[in-house]
């Protein structure tokens, strides 16, 4: 075949060229002035800016809230033994009749008055109940830390509640 461009003989493949808008056969010679069709238009390889977003902020773990009522604790009074004994001879009972109005056994009363043991919870609300009494005072933490102690209330002391 021919170039379209020069009439040369073309031996090989012809290239095709865009020469003024038209596609041609062209020679390898002719083929360099033409824009050759095979030619791809540069994709414009924009690169879309990748938005960074900071990852999302992990939310930290809230501190706690403290819970107001947290800090009261109810303290079981120094001679709640004292109190049990009196309200309950104030009232004509007995240990046991004391033991039998809160489903307990008389030796545990023994020792509650006794200060032997320091009544469960469920059991000293039991004796509050019966006996109409207040066994617990509610102690805010704040008021160990300082001015209790000042005011004579030593460690020794809360530990020595707490062990009766
Ligand atoms: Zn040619």
């Amino acid at each position: 075949m021919q170039c379209e461009i020069c009439g040369a003989e073309i031996r090989d493949k012809p290239s095709k060229v865009m020469i003024e808008g038209s596609e041609l056969d062209a020679c390898p010679r002719c083929a360099q002035y033409g824009t050759s069709t095979n030619k791809r238009k540069p994709v414009s390889r924009k690169i879309a800016p990748v938005a960074q977003q900071p990852s999302a902020k992990k939310s930290r773990p809230r501190p706690a809230r403290p819970d107001p009522l947290a800090d009261i604790k109810e303290e079981l009074v120094e001679d709640y033994n004292n109190i049990i004994r009196d309200s309950r001879e104030k009232l004509n009972w007995t240990q046991e009749e004391l033991a039998l109005k809160i489903k307990e056994k008389e030796s545990l009363i023994k020792k509650i008055e006794r200060g032997d043991i320091v009544p469960e919870d469920s059991v000293l609300k039991k004796i509050e109940r019966a006996l109409d009494v207040t066994l617990t005072e509610r102690v805010g933490e704040d008021d160990w830390s300082g001015d209790n102690f000042s005011r004579g209330t030593t460690l020794g002391d809360i530990v020595k509640i707490k062990r009766k």
